[in-house]
Order: structure tokens, then sequence, then C-alpha cells
């Protein structure tokens, strides 16, 4: 298959293009404007396979069409996107502007140049604040933050697009595949999380061990949860990236759908310390703080969809496993032993 990766220097989708290199069996183009993503990460990967690399950014539509109508390409699978809650309560149209329209001139153009299968990186975010805390494909989709907001859009976007293309196409109408993911934390070892700044708590708490900060805060104490903090279903990025392959695979021979990345279960934001301190015997400074907006209470997923339609299996459900190849990756990237 001829495939576009938008964003495929970032966290996720470098781990994509691994385990698709990996098969030997795709023809990949990865555009990226690396504002968040890495050239080391697509460097690092070219010793695998041969792809190509345009450094593009998909607000440039002109640059984005001409490339597609030339390399007519079988699937899109889009990352590219700004992914911090907070920021997005603090700059929305930043959001607005990137995750939702340029998704739609993205899906324009996909649906144009005769794109078959088109991916698309959605998020548990989506779901807003569910009251049982776990949610299905089927659940109601109430976003609490503009992060939410934004991909939630665009997954309208691209479900009206593709059910137009197909009125109108037929079988070679556009399917989609969307992934909501929840928690996405680990490394597979070579690539991993690699840009500054970065708020994601396993992140955070990585840092916080190699002494590159000084404590962690826990953002809220007093929420419904089993101990007043926040409860997230985390998941290795390994098996996030080789559910975009099951997906993918799906598409070929089924209709288009939604699906859950999760395991369905969830942790704490104290768990995740006590695991991060037991895993790195590393006793590090945790502070109480005040909640961080947009943040919902419990947010699990039920996955069962994912594993009963696709060949998904997940090899790294642990939180140990999750949170030591985190920090095995923020320790090469710091060059600790
Ligand atoms: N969190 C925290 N301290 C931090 C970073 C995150 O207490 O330094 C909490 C955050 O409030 C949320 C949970 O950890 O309840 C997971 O947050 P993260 O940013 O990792 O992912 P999100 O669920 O927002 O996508």
């Amino acid at each position: 298959m001829k495939i576009l990766l938008t964003g495929a220097a970032g966290y996720i989708g470098s781990h994509v293009l691994k385990q698709l290199l990996e098969t030997g069996a795709h023809e990949i183009c990865v555009v990226d404007n690396l504002y968040s993503g890495k050239l080391e990460a697509l460097q690092c990967l070219e010793k695998i396979a041969k792809f190509d690399f345009i450094k593009l950014d998909i607000a440039n539509t002109a640059e984005l069409e001409k490339l597609m109508v030339a390399r007519r390409f079988d699937a899109v699978i889009h990352f590219a996107a700004f992914i911090e809650v907070a920021e997005s309560v603090a700059k929305p149209l930043k959001y607005y502007l990137n995750n939702t329209a340029n998704t739609a001139n993205l899906v324009k153009i996909a649906i144009e140049s005769g794109v078959k299968y088109f991916i698309f990186s959605s998020t548990a975010a989506t779901y807003g604040e569910p009251e049982s805390g776990v949610v299905s494909e089927e659940s109601p989709q109430m976003p609490i933050n503009p992060y939410g907001a934004s991909k939630l859009m665009s997954e309208r976007i691209i479900k009206d697009a593709c059910a137009a293309s197909k009125a109108k196409a037929g079988a070679n109408g556009m399917k989609y595949g969307i992934l909501r993911y929840f928690n996405v934390a680990g490394a597979d070892g070579e690539i991993g999380q690699n840009y500054p700044n970065a708020t994601h708590l396993i992140k955070v708490v990585c840092e916080c061990i190699c002494g590159a900060r000084e404590s962690v805060s826990v953002f809220g104490s007093d929420y419904e949860s089993r101990d007043g903090t926040c409860e997230r279903d985390y998941i290795h990025v390994c098996d996030l990236a080789s559910a975009h392959l099951a997906v993918l695979e799906y598409l070929s021979s089924h209709e288009s759908d939604v699906f859950n990345v999760g395991y369905g279960k969830d942790f704490s934001v104290r768990e995740v310390i006590e695991c991060a301190k037991k895993v790195s015997g590393v006793d590090f400074k945790v502070l109480d703080a005040p909640r961080r907006a947009g943040d919902p209470a419990v947010l699990i997923s039920n996955a069962s969809k994912i594993r009963k339609l696709t060949s998904w299996q997940p090899r790294y459900q642990s939180l140990e496993l999750i949170i030591s190849s985190a920090l095995a990756w923020e320790k090469k990237c710091r060059n600790l032993s």
C-alpha cells in the first residue's frame, strides 16, 4: 500500500511508522512540520527501510494537495495535532485551527485524490466526563475541553465526508478508522516521547526520577475516585501503534468504524506515582496541587470491540512495563545509565 503519515516524527506516529516499516509491505511518505516531532526519530527509523520525508505543515494545503494528487496514496494515517488539554483551554483557537480545520482540508484532499482508507488519531477526551467513568464507542461524547472538542469535530467531519464519498463512489469511496486513544505512555527503546515542557503524568514522573524536575504535582486530590486523584487507562505506545496496523487491515474487508484503544484497566495518579517509585527505586518529592482545568475524574475504556473485531493483540499490558520503558527512554535521552 502507498501510505501517507502526517505527524509521524512525533511520539505515537513514529512508533506506528516503525511497525509499518518493519512489515516491509508498504511504500511510505511522512509529512511533519517538526513543531514537536523530531527529525532524529525519523533518522533512527531509516535503517529499517527507506521512506520519504517531506517537512511540511498540513496547513499548507496547496503543497499537500500537490503531493497527494501526484502520489495517489491508498491510505492516510493522520497524527499531526496538538495534544495538551491545559493549553487547549488557554488557546482554543490554536487547537480548532490545527486539529479541526486542517483535518477538514486533509480529508477533502484525501477524498479528491482517491485515498481509500483514512485512519484518524482521536481521543478519549471526546467523551468528556462520563457518568460511570467507563466508556464504550457508543457512549455519549461531550468533551469538557477544547482539545477533546477539536477532535470530536474532526471525527464528525471525517464520518460525514466518508459517508458522502461512499454515496457518490460506492466501493471506491473513502473509509475511515477512528481510534480513540486512552492515556498513552512508554517507549519502544529506540524512539520515545521527546519534546520539552511535556505535561503528561508518566513523562513528568520520569523527568523527576532523572533529576530534571524537583517534584511531581498531583493535580487535585478531591475527585470522586478511589483515592481522590484522577483515574486513567494507561496504554503502552507499542500496543497503541499495533492497533493502527490492525485497523488498517480490518478496513480492507470491512466498513468504516470507531475503536477505543485502551486496556480497560485504570490507575489513579497516586497509583502511577507509587508504581514509578517502586520501578525506579527513587523516592521523589510529590506535592498536592489544585485541580487542572479540563480534567475529568475517571476515564476508562471499554475496549472489547477492537479485540473482538480486529486482529489486535496487546503485548505490553502492565503499568510497570509502561513506566520502566518510559524511564529507560528518559535516561537514554539524558545520557544517564
Ligand atoms: N497529572 C498530575 N500531575 C502532572 C501531570 C498530570 O497530577 O504533572 C494528572 C492529570 O491531572 C490527570 C492525569 O494525571 O488527572 C493524567 O494526565 P495526563 O496529562 O498524563 O493525561 P490526560 O489524561 O490529560 O490526557
